[in-house]
């Protein structure tokens, strides 16, 4: 077999990402795939979650049609159909990156890859050689010490998005974003739900006062929320989801001896692990477990292992949580923001006051702009409709060094939720509009 340059192990998004990016630069790759293409994001993670939470957000609606002069007193889920339908939504996404992979004239080999030594992996009989091998193989679900998935009492995520009737009463041990996320999925199917938390807080990495209302919101959705609590599964009745987080998938590897960093795979900023020609991606070694941590750091890898030098840094890395309200954060929160800095300057602004807001009936939450001394904008978080699309502007400015003016004065379509995040930047200056300052 032809020697290729480059040989990618896994499918996921940190894995065909780099394969399409190196494909660009003209090289001969390969990707192992032991499963399906897509990874854990596409077949297991955030697009399933996602499928199904647009059909339980959608029933929430359905239940306050009264107030929109709608009548529709007969509402009812069918979760069999709803899974029918994520399972539709992932096959397309799954059969994209088929075609995808394809046209960019990427060998594609099913089968668990081992790496026997740098530029040699063994898929069953067959012997892959390539000048350079990226790492891609993601994470699996985590468990407590003595407890395996059973499918029945303790499940993990996976799990949960495959179809199975909605149970009266379900554990949640772990308030993570995984937990949360299954929280209101299944609050809105009618579970009675106990989120079990074993630090001070749920939502880690999160602005404390997002937390603060969103745990206001789960009490009024009867999500019964406990944290500084560790759960004894031995008192568990009913099912019991386990989200305490996700373990690097190592198997497969492991005659690399790779230098380790607690769990995951150390690597420099320019994506290399500390065998030379070997780079490493995605959960495999992600300090932020996310879709497009894994995307950044495959193209980062794939023009690297081509002679490009470019480097990652975990300093702007946004992310959105699917509660109802929405999540969506860039940056500092306002307590690192005060540690770092002697002075910063905060302006928020509530959907309460927007135009745009009240016409959908989405009026809940806030924006928060927070900027250090010279108005250098360092943070945002929202609270609110479609938040996790309007951290794509806020991102820009915090990616830029954008001062708070430059947001301010850049004036947004009306009427849209995007004029909300002006009217937090003109806030900090004391400048609002449409509130008190
Ligand atoms: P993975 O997606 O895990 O892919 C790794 C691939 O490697 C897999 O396909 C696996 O089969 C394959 N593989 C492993 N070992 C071998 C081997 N030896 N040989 C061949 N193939 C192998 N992130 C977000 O950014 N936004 C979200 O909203 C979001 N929601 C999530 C919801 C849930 C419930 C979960 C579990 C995760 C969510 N994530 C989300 C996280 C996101 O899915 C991951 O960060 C992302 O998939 C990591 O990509 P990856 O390529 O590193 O690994």
């Amino acid at each position: 077999m032809e020697k290729y340059d480059i040989a990618i192990l896994g499918g996921g998004p940190g894995g065909y990402i780099a394969a399409i990016r190196a494909a660009q630069l003209g090289a001969k790759v390969v990707l192992i795939e032991k499963d399906k293409l897509g990874g854990t994001c596409i077949n297991r993670g955030c697009i399933p979650t996602k499928a199904i939470i647009a059909c339980t957000n959608l029933y929430e609606k359905m239940q306050k049609a009264e107030s929109f002069g709608i009548s529709a007193n007969k509402t009812a889920i069918d979760l069999k159909k709803v899974i029918d339908r994520k399972n539709e939504v992932v096959k397309k996404l799954v059969k994209g990156i088929d075609f995808l992979l394809r046209k960019n004239k990427i060998d594609v080999i099913f089968g668990t890859g081992k790496v026997l030594e740098a530029g040699k992996v063994e898929i069953g009989k067959l012997i892959v050689e390539s000048r350079k091998l990226i790492l891609a193989t993601g994470s699996s679900p985590a468990s407590l010490p003595g407890i395996n998935f059973d499918k029945d009492n303790f499940l993990c995520s996976d799990d949960l998005l495959e179809y199975r009737p909605i149970p009266e009463k379900l554990n949640i041990i772990g308030g993570g974003v995984i937990g949360i996320h299954f929280a209101q999925i299944y609050s809105a199917l009618g579970t009675e739900i106990t989120v079990y938390e074993a630090l001070p807080e749920i939502l880690a990495g999160v602005d404390e006062e997002i937390v603060g209302e969103v745990k206001k919101i789960l009490k009024r959705k009867k999500v019964n929320v406990l944290t500084g609590t560790n759960f004894d599964p031995a008192k568990s009745s009913g099912k019991t989801l386990i989200s305490i987080g996700r373990t690097p998938n190592l198997i497969g590897i492991e005659a690399l001896n790779l230098k380790m960093e607690k769990r995951s795979v150390w690597v420099n900023e320019k994506m290399e692990t500390s065998v030379s020609g070997i780079y490493a991606v995605g959960d495999l070694v992600s300090k932020k477990m996310l879709a497009h941590v894994a995307y950044e750091q495959g193209v980062i890898a794939a023009e690297n292992a081509l002679g490009g030098s470019r480097t990652f840094s975990y300093d702007c890395v946004p992310f959105g949580i699917y509660t109802h309200p929405e999540i969506g954060a860039v940056g500092m929160t306002e307590k690192e923001a005060r540690e770092k800095y002697q002075n910063i300057k905060i302006g928020k602004f509530p959907f309460i006051a927007l135009g745009i807001a009240k016409a959908m009936g989405e009026i809940e939450g806030f924006i928060k702009v927070i900027s250090d001394e010279n108005n250098r904008i360092v943070g945002v978080h929202i609270l609110g409709p479609e938040a996790t699309d309007q951290i794509g502007m806020a991102t820009i400015a915090v990616k830029n060094g954008l001062k708070v003016e430059q947001l301010a004065e850049t004036f947004q379509s009306h009427p849209t939720y995007p004029e909300g995040l002006q009217e937090a930047a003109l806030n900090v200056l004391k400048r609002s509009l449409h509130i008190i300052n």
